[in-house]
């Protein structure tokens, strides 16, 4: 505990009092507690919308994460090697359950594997679809082709064709080695990180 001036104490318990004491109530009325729970959860989308406004960059955000957002009680980003395999699973279905239900109701005119190219994950919690890494290729699994092949040496990388992997095998070849090139994200989840390092910058820590 922080040592507390003698002026401010006599405020400070006051303080403490009244936390404990609707903390000791919320307790005691479970549904209550619930409720309050879950209003912070269900608004999770709507703060982070705001956050990217005061930032200018809410346009680029994908609709269809920030609504799935607000039902999930975790933050989907590249997790293999922290969760489990089955834990990954888990919240992928999760996930992309509340991506189809968004596609379902919220009637947005985008073809649906367009919204799902851009929101659902796979069990590693990058995305479901992936896309080829090739500089000026945007193919994308799913939409374009089948499935993507991995670097076969790193195994980090995807590329949609021979000729991408050869294209780009310059600009790969040390990180490969290395086995030092970071998992792909949604372009929400690379938003999501960028908004998180502007948000420490403005708090300043
Ligand atoms: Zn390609
Ligand atoms: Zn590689």
């Amino acid at each position: 505990m922080p040592e507390v001036s003698p002026d401010v104490q006599p405020y400070f318990d006051a303080g403490l009092g009244v936390t404990s004491q609707i903390f000791a109530e919320l307790q005691a009325n479970p549904d209550i507690m619930r409720a309050a729970v879950d209003m912070l959860q269900q608004r999770k989308g709507q703060m982070l919308r705001s956050a990217l406004q005061m930032f200018g960059r809410a346009d680029e955000m994908e609709p269809a994460y920030l609504f799935a957002m607000d039902f999930v009680d975790f933050f989907p980003k590249p997790w293999s090697g922290i969760l489990s395999k089955l834990e990954g699973h888990k919240r992928m279905s999760e996930w992309n359950k509340e991506v189809d239900r968004y596609i379902e109701t919220m009637h947005d005119p985008r073809n649906r594997i367009d919204i799902e190219v851009e929101s659902k994950i796979g069990p590693h919690g990058g995305p479901l679809y992936r896309f080829c890494e090739a500089e000026d290729c945007d193919k994308v699994e799913g939409r374009d082709l089948d499935k993507m092949k991995a670097c076969s040496q790193c195994q980090l990388v995807f590329y949609c064709s021979k000729e991408c992997q050869k294209s780009s095998w310059k600009a790969h070849k040390d990180e490969c080695k290395l086995k030092k090139h970071p998992p792909q994200q949604l372009h929400a989840q690379w938003l999501m990180e960028q908004l998180m390092v502007g948000m420490s910058g403005v708090a300043g820590m």
